[in-house]
Order: C-alpha cells, then sequence, then structure tokens
C-alpha cells in the first residue's frame, strides 16, 4: 500500500493544555479488537494505553450481547460475550495497560518529532509513535427521548449511564427501559435509594428473565414501584428534577422524582472519527492494507470491524489477527533500533517473563 500523507490529521488548532501520557501505542476503543492488540503488542513489549467512551471495556460484546453466547471464538465453542471480555482482560493483564474510560478521542494531531497527540473529550492528551483505531462501529451514543427542556437537566439529575453510585444515593429515582441496563441498574441502586420507580410502556422486557423476576419480587414487597407508560414532561428548576409526568393506559401520572435514569438504547455513530482525514470506505470504515492494517496515514493503524480491506468479514476473530500483524508494525516504528525476533509463547523464556509465568 502507498502511504502520501504527512500533513496533520485533524485541523491544525491548539491542543489541549494537560501534560501528555508517553506510551507506546495510543488504542482508540477497548473492545475485544483493541484488549487483545494489548496482548499481542505486550508480548512484543510495547505498552498500550487504551480509550473508550463507554465506561466499561469490551465494545459491542459488554455492552450489546453480555448474556448471548458466542460460538466462533477459535477454542471456545461456546462463551458470552461478558466472560469473553473477562478473558481477554486476564489475558492482557500481565501487560499493565493503562485505560482511559468515559472519554471519547476527539482529535489527532501528527507533532512534529513524528509522533501523534491523541486528545479527548475529558482534555487529556496521549503522546504515542502509532496509534490504533480499533473503534468498532464507532461512538455509542445514548438515545435522547423527545422531551422538551430535556437539555437543561442532562448530566445534572437526568442520566444515561450511571458514572457515581453517590449521584442516586438517598434520591427519589426513576429509571425508564426494558433492557438489561435499566433492570440491572433498578436492582442494583434499590438498597441506597430513598425510593425506586421502574417505567416500560410494556410489562414485558428485554432484560435477562432472573432480573425481571427480581424486580416483580421486589415490587410485590413494596419495595419499589413499576409503572407501564412513557415519559411525557419533566419538571424541575435550575437543572435539579422535582417530578416526571408518565402517559400510559391509566392516563397521566406525576412521580416525584429527584433522579432519572433514561435507558432507551443507544445509537452507533463514526463520530469524530470522520474528521481525522483518513481514507475512508462508504463513509464509514477505514481503508486499510492487509500486510500491516495501516491507514492511509503512516503510524495509524485501524483494526477490527472499523476497517475495510476487500474480503473483510467484521468477526471478532478477523479482528485478533488483524492486530497481530498492526502490533509488528508498530514494534518497528516504536523502537527503530532493535530487531524483531519472530518468537513462540510456549519456548520463549523471553516472553514468558513478559507473560509473568517464567
Ligand atoms: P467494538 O466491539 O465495536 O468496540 C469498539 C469500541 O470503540 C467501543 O467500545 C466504542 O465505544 C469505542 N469507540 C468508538 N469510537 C471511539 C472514540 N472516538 N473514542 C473512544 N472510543 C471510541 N462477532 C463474532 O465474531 N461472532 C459472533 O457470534 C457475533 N455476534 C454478535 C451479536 C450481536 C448482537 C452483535 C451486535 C455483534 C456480534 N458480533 C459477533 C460482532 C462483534 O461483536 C464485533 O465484530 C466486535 O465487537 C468488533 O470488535 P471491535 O473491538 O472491533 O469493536
Amino acid at each position: 500500500m502507498t502511504h502520501q500523507s504527512t500533513a496533520p490529521v485533524s485541523p491544525d488548532v491548539e491542543l489541549p493544555p494537560s501534560g501528555p501520557d508517553n506510551t507506546d501505542v495510543v488504542i482508540v476503543g477497548a473492545g475485544p479488537v483493541g484488549l487483545f492488540a494489548v496482548f499481542e503488542l505486550g508480548l512484543l513489549g510495547l505498552k498500550a494505553t487504551l480509550i473508550d467512551t463507554l465506561d466499561k471495556p469490551g465494545g459491542q460484546c459488554a455492552e450489546l450481547y453480555p448474556e448471548k453466547p458466542i460460538y466462533d471464538i477459535p477454542a471456545w465453542p461456546r462463551i458470552n460475550g461478558q466472560e469473553l471480555v473477562d478473558r481477554l482482560m486476564e489475558q492482557a493483564a500481565p501487560f499493565e495497560p493503562t485505560f482511559r474510560l468515559g472519554q471519547r478521542v476527539d482529535r489527532l494531531d501528527r507533532r512534529e518529532d513524528g509522533r501523534f497527540a491523541v486528545s479527548t473529550s475529558a482534555g487529556e492528551t496521549h503522546v504515542a509513535p502509532a496509534v490504533f483505531v480499533a473503534a468498532g462501529a464507532g461512538c455509542f451514543t445514548p438515545r435522547r427521548p423527545k422531551v422538551a427542556g430535556i437539555e437543561a437537566f442532562e448530566d445534572r439529575s437526568l442520566f444515561y449511564a450511571v458514572r457515581r453510585r453517590a449521584d442516586f444515593a438517598g434520591q427519589d429515582v426513576v429509571v425508564f427501559g426494558g433492557g438489561d441496563s435499566a433492570l440491572d441498574w433498578t436492582l442494583d441502586l434499590l438498597p441506597d435509594v430513598r425510593s425506586m420507580t421502574l417505567v416500560h410502556r410494556r410489562d414485558s422486557f428485554r432484560a435477562a428473565p432472573h432480573s425481571v423476576e427480581a424486580m416483580r419480587a421486589a415490587v410485590a414487597q413494596g419495595r419499589m414501584r413499576f409503572v407501564q407508560g412513557e415519559m411525557a414532561a419533566l419538571d424541575g428548576r435550575g437543572g435539579d428534577l422535582s417530578s416526571v409526568a408518565v402517559t400510559g393506559a391509566e392516563g397521566e401520572q406525576i412521580l416525584g422524582a429527584s433522579r432519572v435514569l433514561a435507558f432507551f438504547g443507544l445509537n452507533i455513530t463514526l463520530g469524530p472519527i470522520a474528521d481525522w482525514a483518513l481514507d475512508l470506505e462508504a463513509g464509514r470504515q477505514i481503508k486499510v492494507d492487509t500486510e500491516q492494517f495501516e491507514t492511509s496515514t503512516p503510524g495509524i493503524f485501524a483494526i477490527g470491524d472499523i476497517n475495510w480491506y476487500p474480503g473483510k468479514l467484521k468477526l471478532i476473530l478477523s479482528g485478533f489477527h488483524e492486530g497481530a500483524l498492526a502490533s509488528q508494525a508498530a514494534f518497528r516504528l516504536a523502537r527503530p533500533n532493535e530487531r524483531l525476533r519472530f518468537q513462540y509463547t510456549t519456548s520463549s523464556t523471553e516472553l514468558q517473563k513478559r507473560l509473568k509465568v517464567a
């Protein structure tokens, strides 16, 4: 593949003031493919920093299907989404990756020294000679209910995720949704809140049956309420909620609420990646070569669902292979004066030392 672009890959504006954190490779996206790349980089003696908009690692596996079995992971005849993520975390652990979760990578800029400055929505900048974009289908953003004036309450008293449990302690909490997130957080926060109400438009749920059973038991014991209906209006002052109106078969009900959690699913968008001046396929996937999975900008690699090449299969196992080859290329950038030796984990004491098993 030919690489022409040497220009900055984001518009040339000032970088955030925070001090750069130096690492060998910054990985954008902590999905299964980003996690396995940590392992492949680690075997070569390279350090990785992973950044993800989600507040937990695992990408689609953890966010969209944690309890669904996957049948096509080599040597795992059956493994569920979250279990695969847990195993990948265990496999990556000896290499002590740095995780920066709950922040989006907004910009990539090439510095004068040839390295990249990777800037996030939290105002952090991480500097590395190579970047792996392992961003899957892009950023997950919560679906907002269409309710007038909702912005005034967002991130103050209405949330789309639980970032700090303390925000809900002693509060009148109303949770909206019928999936795993809604049910899991309803049950999880129940012991800490002053009152808890779950609202869903139907009396049937997508969440795991055992969570639904536990919720119904808590309702029967009078520990919480379930209301069938939809969010119609929010009331409060200065960003602090006092109540939420819910419409359903029984008309409108006003529920006292100091906190609302809204779990209406996620939209997936390419987000800022579209502005990084990388060659794209159909505006959605980053074009790469199949030798080292490098993009049109040397030093920036794309692995996993986000990339495209002839014959691309959006499967986890394909992303694992792509990460292994991109790691070899990253070694040549991060250690230009060292020789890359091919070694087996079964027989190399050097690799076993890195794995902390020798
Ligand atoms: P993802 O898992 O999408 O992770 C990408 C991460 O990047 C996300 O966490 C996202 O938040 C983050 N991100 C994106 N942009 C940014 C940014 N700008 N800044 C910071 N973070 C960012 N595959 C199989 O092989 N077998 C199966 O059986 C299978 N079943 C599936 C079932 C379902 C219901 C779904 C939805 C998918 C399934 N897949 C399956 C596909 C598989 O989940 C994907 O191939 C895999 O998740 C891709 O991994 P990834 O790491 O490339 O991306």
